[in-house]
């Protein structure tokens, strides 16, 4: 896909690695429609894209709410004349180890609400804003690609049954959607990223992040611009689809 005024839709635009990947796919000419629940943070990202010489427009929705989800995309779809891309990028941690023991004692450490919190942004905001999307790129007749975010967590980590879960299942709903929507021309990918310096993870303890970079055969975290460049491959690879790149400094060999 040559990225020239196509339209892209990215979810959790507003920062971190969704306000990257606006910023480097404004570079190749894209034109963006930004969704997150922080206005001004959104309002930054659209300078940033005007400053690289592309437009954007931004829309303030919640991904879990299927209405909002509906309307933000029939709007985005009306502003830009069809959709042509979709990055599902909007996500959320809240860890907490499942269960505790301590002095013969057994304790429910991770409640039903940090689990369920999670799932409804990371995997239930995907499945919404995906369905959405396919729906308008095959009603215009679009070639489209989807791209969903999904962690090397997926394979399970301390203190991220929540987490963990939501993006394993991101990477299930990923290979459904290459099989579903291959027919319409419509290609979808998942990008698992290791440890990238992001507000995320800038809440980590520091000698966890440490621990982290020393881990790592590059000995460093990941930069927000390394995933933008992933997902710039992504969507000009004609040949790319059903696929998750693991892009983790070599963290998980
Ligand atoms: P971030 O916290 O910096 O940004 C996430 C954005 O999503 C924020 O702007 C936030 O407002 C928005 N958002 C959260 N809930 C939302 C909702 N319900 N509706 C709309 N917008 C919402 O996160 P990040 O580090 O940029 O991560 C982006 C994605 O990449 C996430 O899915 C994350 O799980 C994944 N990821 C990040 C890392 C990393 O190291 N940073 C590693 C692996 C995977």
């Amino acid at each position: 896909m040559n990225l020239t005024d196509k339209a892209i839709v990215i979810t959790g635009g507003g920062q971190g690695l969704g306000r990257a990947m606006a910023v480097n796919l404004a570079k190749e000419g894209a034109k963006l429609a930004l969704i997150d629940l922080n206005e001004e943070s959104l309002k930054e990202t659209v300078a940033l894209i005007e400053q690289a010489g592309s437009s954007a427009n931004y829309y303030l929705a919640n991904v879990t709410n299927e209405a909002e989800v509906e309307a933000t995309f029939a709007k985005i779809s009306q502003d830009f004349n069809g959709i042509d891309g979709l990055i599902n990028n909007a996500g959320i941690l809240r860890d907490g180890m499942f269960v505790k023991a301590k002095d013969g004692q057994v304790s429910k450490k991770m409640s039903l609400e940090q689990f369920q919190s999670v799932i409804d942004v990371n995997l239930t905001g995907v499945f919404l804003c995906g369905r959405e999307a396919a729906v308008h790129m095959i009603e215009s007749g679009k070639k489209g690609v989807i791209i969903n975010m999904s962690s090397i967590a997926r394979g399970g980590n301390m203190g991220q049954t929540n987490y963990a879960a939501s993006k394993a299942g991101v990477v299930a709903m990923t290979v459904t959607w290459a099989r579903e929507l291959g027919r319409h021309g419509i290609r979808v990918g998942a990008i698992a990223p290791g440890v990238i310096r992001t507000a995320m993870t800038d809440a980590m303890k520091p000698e966890m992040r440490d621990r982290l970079e020393k881990m790592k055969p590059v000995g460093r975290l990941g930069e927000a611009d390394e995933i933008a460049h992933t997902v710039k491959y992504i969507m000009e690879n004609e040949f790319f689809t059903g696929r998750v790149v693991e892009i983790d400094g070599g963290l998980c060999m």
